[in-house]
């Protein structure tokens, strides 16, 4: 016969059952995190010295620039171990990343994807059967084959960066960084790439992460504050002199030139610094630092590719009148990336509306279907239409009659500006910048910036190189 059950034993087993269903509901609530979103961590975790525990079901997808050039794929090396290999070698190699000695760049960033297979379900549940690996998603980015290449070979054997966007869409097209390094080596050459000695950064990428003074290429934020400052009203006029005293500092003009008498578009065609200094110390400097703000100064950058807040701008009420004539035109403790430099001008371009620059266009299947289609993105106007068209007017006249007039552009339209920034105390040494964009007879655009480290003049070396990058696109 059943005894009754007492009341305490009662009790205790509610207790023990309530137990284990919290634990089942617990390793539910786990699992599913793990498989939504934890998985994805796993994947993602650059300290994963495998592949990942996915590449053994999956042989990890390809990467492709937009006009289908592999840029790195999966081959069988010795003993039919997978091998990653990157084709170009160096030519993508910022973009791109490793996967040896942790992960960067897409390789990093689309792991999981690439470790995807989306296949028919049926043809993956055979190859699982049969022992044999189902392929990987392919990513295709937005890079232009043509334009990475003419941009690469013609920052030569300089250090610097090149960066180039479509101002429509926010696609980046090339972005190039100088010194670089070879993926396909990476884990033989590691020792030697991180020695701190050599203070090469190789790995650093300097389109998106470099810090430089912009130089005469910030003339165009200081345009902008001036513009605000004036209600829009463009009438200015200055007499240069070759050279401005500001308290104890002199700034002097590119070459010790004297301007003349200049107004607002001709100053900005000169690169007249002493009109410049004398402009930034007629703007209050609480309103200057916050038309740089605007235009995304001391700001973390609206894009997905990896970057820092590499730009400042520390101008405020304090500050002493020879830095705010410094900072006003790109020197002092100003700083940009070159990315932030071609977003700025991309901006101008589009006629004040940003688009937020990205890389990965789409993800396909090993059978050519589309998983995932990247849509661009407007972050909004930083700048108003009628400030755009000023700059726009201001720029094609550097191209047409200003300090990159000599450089051939061949039939494209061309708006732009150029820098030759100072960043040591030896002015013999300084960075060759240019940032612009062009337009061909379909209105198609394209916004570019480069800078070259210690080449010299933006109009000598910088602007030929855009051109370069700029004819490469279009034809
Ligand atoms: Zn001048």
């Amino acid at each position: 016969m059943n005894r009754p059950i007492k009341k305490s034993k009662r009790k205790e087993i509610y207790v023990v059952a309530c137990f284990f269903v919290i634990i089942f509901v617990g390793m539910i609530a786990y699992l599913i995190n793990f498989v939504t979103n934890g998985a994805k961590e796993f994947v993602y975790n650059p300290y994963n010295s495998r592949f990942s525990v996915f590449a053994d079901d999956v042989t990890r997808g390809n990467i492709y620039t937009a006009d289908g050039h592999a840029i790195a794929q999966t081959s069988l090396g010795e003993d039919r171990k997978e091998v990653r290999v990157y084709p170009d070698k160096k030519l993508f190699c910022h973009s791109v990343g490793y996967v040896d000695k942790g992960m960067t760049g897409l390789e990093a960033s689309y792991s999981f994807d690439l470790l995807k297979s989306n296949i028919p379900l049926e043809e993956q549940i055979n190859n699982s059967l049969t022992g044999k690996k189902s392929p990987g998603d392919d990513l295709f980015t937005t890079l232009d084959y043509d334009t990475q290449k003419a941009a690469y070979d013609g920052l030569d054997i300089f250090d610097g960066a090149v960066i180039a966007m479509e101002p429509d869409t926010g696609k980046i097209v090339a972005m190039v960084s100088k010194p670089d390094f070879d993926p396909n080596t990476i884990a033989a050459n590691w020792d030697d790439l991180t020695d701190e000695k050599n203070k090469k950064s190789s790995l650093v990428n300097r389109a998106t992460l470099g810090a430089y003074p912009p130089g005469s290429t910030f003339k165009i934020v200081t345009t902008i504050a001036y513009l605000r400052a004036n209600g829009g009203n463009e009438d200015y006029s200055f007499n240069c002199k070759g050279s401005l005293k500001v308290d104890d500092y002199k700034i002097h003009c590119s070459g010790h030139k004297s301007h003349g008498k200049e107004d607002l578009l001709k100053a900005f065609s000169n690169s007249c610094n002493s009109a410049f200094a004398d402009i930034g110390l007629n703007i209050d400097p609480v309103d200057f630092r916050g038309t740089a703000e605007s235009l995304l100064f001391n700001q973390e950058l609206p894009t997905m590719l990896e970057h820092t807040k590499a730009s400042s701008f520390k101008v405020n009420s304090s500050t002493a009148k020879s830095i705010i004539a410094q900072s006003a035109i790109g020197q002092g403790e100003t700083s940009a990336s070159p990315l932030h430099m071609c977003m700025l001008v991309s901006a101008i371009a589009n006629d004040g509306n940003l688009m937020e620059p990205y890389l990965a266009d789409k993800i396909i299947t090993a059978k050519g279907e589309t998983v995932q289609q990247t849509k661009p993105k407007s972050y909004g106007d930083i700048i108003s239409k009628d400030e755009a068209s000023k700059l726009q007017s201001y720029m094609e006249a550097v191209v047409m009659d200003g300090t990159a007039d000599k450089v051939d552009f061949g039939d494209l339209k061309v708006y732009g500006k150029t820098g030759t920034a100072e960043f040591t105390n030896n002015k013999n040494q300084t960075h060759s910048w240019f940032v612009g964009y062009a337009v061909d007879n379909s209105g198609k655009k394209l916004a570019v910036a480069v800078i070259m480290e210690r080449a010299g003049y933006g109009s000598k070396y910088a602007a030929p190189l855009a051109a370069k990058v700029f004819k490469a696109y279009f034809e």
